[in-house]
């Protein structure tokens, strides 16, 4: 038997999930094993969402926030629709989507993909 669970909460996820599919402003903008996104995402957006989970051994610091709103889908931004909010935007990410999904290659997993022109640095920063 199959699932689909639609949900913000990357905990939950975690608990119940074998293969995620993060999505965006209405486009899957990455898609690997659970256990692999927690470990190295590869999309900034993913990384943002797993860096504001509350954590209860880190207390006394303010949580950590994706800065902006999402787009309305009637009026999304050109180029990557994340780059108001990204902190790794770059100027070809303001002009030019990124294909749908990229292959990536962390050595972690299998079956993984980014839309992201800058999955590299993404996979490879803290
Ligand atoms: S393509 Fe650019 S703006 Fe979009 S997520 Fe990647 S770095 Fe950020």
């Amino acid at each position: 038997m199959g699932l689909v669970l639609i949900t913000h909460d990357m905990g939950v996820v975690a608990d119940v999930a074998d293969h995620i599919s993060v999505m965006y402003a209405g486009r899957i903008v990455e898609e690997a094993p659970v256990h692999d996104i927690y470990a190295r995402p590869a999309h900034p957006y993913t990384k943002a969402l797993l860096e504001s989970i509350p954590r209860v051994d880190v207390k006394g610091q303010q949580l950590n926030v994706i800065k902006g709103l999402p787009p309305s889908l009637t009026r999304i931004p050109p180029g990557c629709a994340f780059n108001p909010r990204c902190r790794y935007v770059q100027p070809v990410c303001r002009q030019d989507p990124p294909p749908p999904l990229y292959d990536v290659e962390t050595g972690v997993g299998t079956g993984r993909t980014s839309a992201c022109h800058f999955w590299q640095e993404v996979v490879g920063s803290e």
